[in-house]
């Protein structure tokens, strides 16, 4: 499948789902079964909105977050 066709095909399914959470995961062509697949895709997502200060400060506070647990 070239670039292009991935970009215009529509997704397969109008909604997946996490079968380990039961989460939500919005329209795609699978679920997942593991929720370390749909949080680091949320992971990597957010990190593409972000300015590279912005996700200094994130992992700071994750790491932060980290210690205390
Ligand atoms: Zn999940």
């Amino acid at each position: 499948m070239n670039t292009t066709t991935r970009l215009t095909r529509p997704h397969r399914f109008a909604r997946t789902s996490c079968s380990q959470c039961g989460g939500d995961l919005g329209p795609g062509n699978h679920g997942t079964s593991d929720c370390r697949t749909h949080m680091a895709e949320a992971d990597a997502a957010i990190r593409a909105l972000l300015t590279p200060a912005q996700i200094r400060r994130m992992d700071a506070r994750d790491a932060a977050r980290a210690v205390r647990s």
